[in-house]
């Protein structure tokens, strides 16, 4: 049974309890994890606190990077054994979930060539003094992550931390944890020191809100919806605790009639169904230039009505949805949009071989969503597309930036100029151009604004966030 992995040990949870692993291709419980507690939490800041000080705040960071560099190596040697994790966890199709497996060691690889190359600057200043600033890591840093990815949010979170010199509490989702507590394991397999990684699982009202409650973790990295956001933010403000918040989205597409179309079709399509719409970053919305409406509309029908959601063994272009909750969640926003009237353009199809007990839903494209309509508002987390028309770029960009979210857009134009002024008036984080997440890249860092949340992760930009700045004045005449 899977354990915390705590100072490079399996331990079980002072609660004596469990949470059963549901199969979300077939709705079957297949393994248990860890009912972590306070305690448990407790535990684990202590073993990591004792490693900060009694090792790693003292190893040179191109040792630290090494050790990190050797985790890499470990996962790509046990990407098949992690891949298949994750698919089970995840319902993820198989190609999804070893994208992420590969994914999480280029983190690694990554962020092991930033821990010797990440430093302060001196400042010019009068004469007699010489100023200087030094980036320190925080110490003990606590990551929240959410189940929809955990590999790739747990590589770029913790990879990040890490390599800016902390030591890391994390506490993964309870829906889809099994890769991260393997990881764990391969870490202490690549010789990371006890207490530098440690994995506590459990609820997040248990284990999540203690954890950042517990004064000994010095910065919060959380990732996941906008209302524990909002209460990690909330709890964290208490103490004066810095965090980091990767938070929801309702990202547009918007597609001008001069766009490559036979290139936008495809990665429009895919940005909405990948790991079946559950993606802080899913393309949830298309706006279209009014010019090309109907025939655009008529080809994303057509695709859409070819995509085939089954099994994650079976590798289809869609999976389950993760839980039964989020099955019904989706339901509930299609069954508003059959009482408003908005038309349904089209559907996948779910096939034969998936278990009725699994919790598919068919990727569905839908029309004219008034822009106020919780569509067009709300994440929805499953594969649902809203589609609405816009006149001009003015247009556009009221309709692109009409919602609290600030994360993803995507503009699709052969127009320079168009192109950055789309790309500057458009309120996000992230503006694609002619692509739409430009394949993911580890490098790229990655935020929102507004309710998206703040801070960077990912690339050399995460090491600010996972830093702090001590200002070093000398007089010496
Ligand atoms: P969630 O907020 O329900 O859970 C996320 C994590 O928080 C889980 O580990 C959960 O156990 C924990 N948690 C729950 N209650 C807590 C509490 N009171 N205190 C501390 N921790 C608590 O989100 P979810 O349903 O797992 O994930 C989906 C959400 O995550 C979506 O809104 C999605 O957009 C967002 N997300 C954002 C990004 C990004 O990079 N911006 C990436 C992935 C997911």
């Amino acid at each position: 049974m899977p354990m915390h992995f705590i100072a490079n040990a399996p331990v079980r949870s002072t609660s004596g309890r469990t949470i059963p692993m549901i199969d979300p291709s077939d709705g079957q419980p297949f393994d248990e994890i860890q009912r972590g507690t306070a305690e448990d939490i407790d535990t684990a800041v202590h073993a990591a606190r004792q490693c900060y000080h009694a090792v790693w705040q003292s190893m040179a960071p191109a040792e630290r990077g090494r050790l990190l560099h050797r985790l890499s190596v470990k996962i790509l040697e046990h990407a098949d054994e992690l891949t298949a994790l994750e698919q089970r966890d995840c319902g993820k199709p198989t190609r999804q979930a070893r994208a992420d497996a590969m994914a999480l060691a280029r983190y690694f690889e990554f962020y092991a060539g930033a821990c010797d190359k990440f430093h302060g600057e001196t400042i010019p200043y009068p004469n007699g003094f010489s100023v200087l600033t030094w980036r320190e890591p925080h110490g003990v840093t606590g990551h929240v992550i959410p189940w929809n990815y955990p590999m790739q949010i747990f590589g770029r979170s913790v990879g990040g931390a890490l390599a800016a010199g902390n030591v890391c509490v994390v506490k993964p989702a309870e829906d889809a944890c099994l890769s991260l507590i393997r990881v764990a394991q391969l870490a202490a397999e690549a010789g990371f020191p006890p207490g530098a990684l440690n994995i506590v699982t459990g609820y997040g009202h248990e284990v999540g809100d203690a954890l950042a409650r517990h004064p000994g973790i010095d910065h919060i990295s959380f990732t996941g919806s906008p209302a524990i956001g909002t209460l990690i933010q909330q709890v964290a403000a208490e103490r004066h605790c810095p965090v980091t918040l990767e938070l929801g989205g309702k990202s547009p597409q918007i597609i001008f009639a001069d766009a490559d179309l036979d290139a936008a079709i495809p990665v429009v399509i895919n940005a909405i169904v990948q790991n079946a719409g559950q993606t802080c970053s899913a393309g949830s919305r298309v706006l279209i230039d009014s010019l090309i409406y109907e025939p655009l509309l008529e080809r994303l029908g057509k695709a859409f009505e070819n995509l085939r959601v089954g099994p994650a063994a079976m590798d289809l272009d869609v999976g389950p949805l993760i839980r039964q909750t989020q099955q019904q969640r989706v339901w509930d926003f299609l069954s508003d949009a059959q009482v408003a009237g908005i038309p349904m353009v089209a559907q996948g199809v779910v096939v034969d071989e998936a278990p009725e007990t699994g919790f598919y839903q068919a990727p569905t494209l839908l029309r004219d969503v008034p822009v106020q309509h919780r569509l067009a508002q709300e994440e929805v987390f499953g594969p649902v597309l809203s589609a609405m028309p816009f006149q001009d770029e003015d247009h556009a960009i009221e309709l692109a930036n009409a919602t609290r979210f600030g994360l993803v857009a995507g503009i699709w134009t052969r127009d320079g100029g168009r192109q950055f002024r789309m790309a500057r008036r458009v309120h996000s984080g992230q503006v694609f151009i002619n692509n739409y997440g430009a394949a993911g890249g580890v490098e790229l860092p990655f935020g929102g604004v507004k309710s998206s949340g703040y801070g960077r992760e990912k690339g050399f930009e995460a090491l600010y966030g996972f830093t702090t700045l001590k200002t070093v004045a000398v007089h010496h005449g």
